[in-house]
């Protein structure tokens, strides 16, 4: 993390003037939470819409905070306290975060997209920690708070960072881009999530390609191939930066050859050497994602025969994708941490393709947050479902109606159920399972789905 001295700091941000006395000359590492206070840190306030963390200044130095921002306009700065005064405490902490990625070493690999994102970082990070000293985002610090937040998290001696981007909005990710100057820089996929606020894929797809604009120099530019969005947007591309593709079919630089599917993960081979990989995650969407990983790790030489020992350390955060077994001994995909079409498609392909179960159940809640077509969404993932292979289909929520409605139109009526009430969904879905069914538990995370499987696993 950071270290510097207070002057050095006065030199990394625009500050408009250093009240003191400072105890400590040097800061090292940064917080924006008093409660999270470790000795010698700056502490950042934000004035927030509901709470003023300027308020909390004193307590975090107290705690042994060396220094403190204060911005301008909030009255009352303390006297006799070490604090630095700003313009905005929020842009200081961003320029803070720029000027020390511009003195770091480091190579950064920025990543985007809209569903993959963590997952293609976790397995980023897992590949080059076989040859490099590596540091990536913590859970999903990836907005223009949390970014400079893991940037400043950097160690001097850090070889590479591995850096997600999120945005909700266009122009976000050209900014967080260009705060990180990513060498390197992949667009997972591009999806349906953030369609009500920006109108269409194509306005989708031009937010996430804005992650281009920070790249540095004869870097390199990784995506999803099979996405027309991003072979367009792509097409003109006139920078220093290589492009590399993966996915499924086979114009891509790397794609799979074969697949096997299996309870305890993926194996595949690749169009590159005779390697059969080995991935302890569950779904094909997992395999683009470790492909993506894959080329940006060979990109930094880490070579493909050597990848299935990064492949074997990956652990994903709860809730995505997680196999885990049920009271009555039935197996359940718990991925309710978040749903999107393209995400609730790519879960159920996974159960439709698993082999081994003789019952299998989608049970399966709304998706928030997709704008005017979202019955048809809903819809659409019903009416998708493959009847030879799924028995039941069971809903949650209001738009889970129209999953039920799309699914009706190729299941018998009685194989599928809609709930608006979790109790009752439970107690109706425990009558179905045993040890030979497989489940999967899916939907936005404001329905909290995971509910279920908790009821299920009692
Ligand atoms: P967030 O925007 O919440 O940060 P994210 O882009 O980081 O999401 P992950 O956390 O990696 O994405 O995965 C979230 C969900 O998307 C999971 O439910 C997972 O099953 C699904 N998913 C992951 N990768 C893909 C992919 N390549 N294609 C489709 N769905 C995917
Ligand atoms: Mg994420």
């Amino acid at each position: 993390m950071i270290k510097r001295t207070i002057k050095k700091l006065t030199k990394m941000m625009t500050v408009i003037n250093e009240v003191g006395p400072f105890e400590q000359v040097e800061i090292s590492g940064v917080s924006i939470d008093s409660r999270k206070i470790d000795k010698g840190n700056l502490f950042v306030p934000f004035k927030g819409a509901n709470m003023d963390g300027h308020q909390f200044v004193e307590a975090a130095i107290q705690d042994g905070a060396a220094a403190a921002l204060w911005q301008k306009d909030v009255p009352n700065p303390p006297v006799g306290l070490p604090i630095l005064m700003v313009e905005d405490t929020l842009e200081a902490l961003q320029q803070l975060s720029r000027s020390y990625r511009n003195e770091l070493n480091v190579k950064v690999v920025g990543i985007t997209g809209s569903n993959g994102k963590t997952t293609t970082k976790d397995m980023t990070a897992n590949l080059l920690s076989l040859s490099y000293k590596v540091q990536k985002t913590e859970g999903n610090f990836n907005n223009h708070i949390g970014l400079p937040l893991t940037l400043l998290r950097l160690e001097e001696d850090t070889d590479i960072a591995v850096v997600e981007m999120g945005m909700s909005a266009l122009g976000e990710i050209e900014f967080l881009s260009k705060l990180a100057k990513p060498d390197v820089v992949i667009v997972t996929n591009i999806g349906e999530s953030h369609l009500q606020d920006l109108g269409s894929r194509e306005n989708i797809a031009k937010a996430k390609l804005e992650i281009i604009s920070g790249i540095k120099e004869n870097g390199l530019i990784v995506y999803n191939g099979d996405e027309p969005l991003l072979r367009k947007g792509l097409s003109d591309y006139v920078g220093s930066a290589e492009l590399q593709t993966f996915g499924r079919s086979s114009e891509n630089t790397l794609y799979p050859v074969s697949i096997v599917q299996k309870d305890d993960g993926s194996r595949f081979t690749i169009n590159k050497g005779n390697e059969e990989f080995h991935l302890p995650v569950l779904g094909t969407h997992n395999i683009l994602n470790a492909l993506g990983s894959m080329l940006i790790a060979n990109y930094f030489d880490v070579p493909f025969e050597k990848m299935n020992e990064g492949f074997a350390q990956l652990k994903l955060t709860s809730m995505r994708m997680e196999l885990v077994s049920g009271a009555k001994g039935e197996k359940i995909i718990n991925d309710a941490y978040n749903a999107s079409p393209t995400s609730m498609r790519a879960a159920v392909d996974l159960v439709t393709t698993l082999s081994g179960y003789e019952k299998k159940i989608l049970v399966l809640g709304d998706m928030l947050e997709l704008g005017p077509n979202e019955e048809n969404f809903h819809y659409e993932i019903g009416s998708g479902v493959n009847k030879e292979a799924i028995d039941y289909v069971f809903t949650y929520g209001k738009l889970g109606q129209f999953i039920a409605e799309g699914a009706k139109s190729v299941l018998p009526e009685d194989r599928v159920k809609a709930y608006e009430n979790k109790t009752d969904l439970i107690s109706e879905l425990k009558k179905y399972t045993d040890t030979k069914t497989l489940l999967l538990v899916k939907a936005s995370r404001g329905m909290r789905l995971e509910e279920v499987v908790h009821e299920l696993q009692k």
